[in-house]
């Protein structure tokens, strides 16, 4: 019948992946319709009631399509509609989360939904984490940086006044659904800055991948939803491999840092939100890779093939005039952590990572280099 063409050719259209971490391994579907198939989530939410968590400017577009299904089904939703911003990551929006979940008598068995970018997937899968000392939860990314970054990991938490990210914990989602349609609303800026994480899991762990980003990067940026799931899936069968190998983080998976040492000084440097953090890490890429060039890991043409990459990503690719000294104290902030020398993501040769501090001499040539 046509039903069952059209519900096979949906099957076939969407990519779906398993994130291999023993008893927490989950599935990742991704393609555009995804959220089309009521049951796909469904599937994942066991108890009589889910909640919904979602800011302000996503609920509009999307709220419905993952409600109407669940309460079809004879589930209750209740839905909590946080401000929209990273200022609201914080220990307020946790607070109005675990209030509405009391108030609605949410029990253990009450699924956690996530719907929307990294800041309420972070928000939600913390309050996932700790509500009755940890409820099911399931990650519905809106953003392409949450399709191929942060909804991967089980990293969760929130900020604090004194830093962010500071409050957190690992906790897996029991599935994650990447529909490459809701990125048809998504800001362009947005989109380019999830792009930095994908050319940046290209560049330090799949050369083939990094061949394949450049050769389509014009379909990416004009949204082409097959091009954009491929994308996203290798995004995630790397990241998810690395984490597979460090899920605590505790050395390997310091490499998805490529680009983020020089990209985190300018994010602070700038002074947080003037430059998305996309965008201060594809410019971070084009610095790390003039570093790496310098050292001969790379030759001239692969440092010109990640710049123009970047670029053509509608990244910036030339950093903002800091200060040498303060550059340096900038990038020192991750050294005072671990004691030590300033150790650099680097690629040799693109495509694979190294991990290693740099002569001062070089750092130097490379701001002076990089910096307009
Ligand atoms: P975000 O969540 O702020 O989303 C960006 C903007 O897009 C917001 O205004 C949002 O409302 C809007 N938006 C979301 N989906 C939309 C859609 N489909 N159409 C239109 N607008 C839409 O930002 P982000 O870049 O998704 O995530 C950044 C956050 O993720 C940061 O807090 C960062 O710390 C975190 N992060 C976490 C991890 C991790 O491993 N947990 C990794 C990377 C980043
Ligand atoms: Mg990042």
């Amino acid at each position: 019948s046509r039903r069952a063409r059209a519900a096979s050719m949906n099957q076939t259209a969407h990519i779906n992946l398993n994130v291999d971490l023993g008893e927490r391994s989950y599935p990742i579907a991704i393609g555009p319709g995804v959220l089309d198939d009521g049951a796909a989530l469904l599937r994942h939410v066991g108890g009589a009631k889910a909640a919904l968590v979602t800011n302000t400017t996503v609920a509009p577009l999307y709220l419905d399509k993952i409600a109407a299904p669940l309460r079809a089904a004879g589930r209750e939703v209740v839905e909590i509609v946080l401000p929209d911003g990273e200022e609201y990551k914080h220990w307020g929006s946790l607070m109005a989360i675990f209030d509405a979940l009391l108030a609605s008598k949410c029990d253990r068995k009450t699924t956690l939904i996530a719907l929307g970018g990294g800041v309420i997937g972070d928000l939600t899968g913390f309050a996932a984490a700790s509500y009755m000392r940890g409820v099911p939860f399931v990650q519905v990314p809106t953003t392409l940086l949450a399709q191929v970054d942060s909804s991967v990991g089980g990293k969760t938490g929130i900020n604090h006044p004194l830093g962010k990210n500071m409050i957190g914990a690992f906790y897996q989602p029991r599935a994650v659904l990447a529909d490459t349609g809701t990125l048809g609303t998504l800001p362009a800026r947005e989109l380019s800055a999830g792009l930095a994480e994908v050319i940046k899991h290209g560049a330090i762990l799949d050369a083939e991948f990094f061949d394949w980003i450049e050769a389509n990067i014009a379909r990416l940026v004009g949204r082409d939803q097959a091009a954009l799931s491929h994308a996203i899936a290798r995004s995630c069968e790397i990241k998810a491999d690395v984490v597979r190998k460090d899920e605590r983080e505790g050395g390997l998976r310091a490499v998805l840092n490529f680009g983020h040492t020089f990209g985190h000084a300018i994010e602070a440097g700038m002074g947080y939100g003037a430059w998305l953090h996309g965008e201060a890490v594809g410019c971070g890429m084009v610095m790390a890779a003039d570093l790496s060039r310098r050292l001969g890991f790379i030759d001239a043409a692969a440092f010109e093939r990640v710049r123009a990459l970047v670029a053509a990503a509608g990244l910036p690719t030339v950093a903002p005039d800091l200060g040498v000294e303060r550059w340096i104290e900038l990038m020192e902030v991750d050294k005072k952590n671990e004691g030590g020398a300033i150790k650099f993501i680097l690629v040799k040769p693109l495509g694979s990572p190294s991990i290693m501090s740099v002569p001062h001499e070089l750092l130097l040539a490379t701001l002076d280099a990089c910096v307009q």
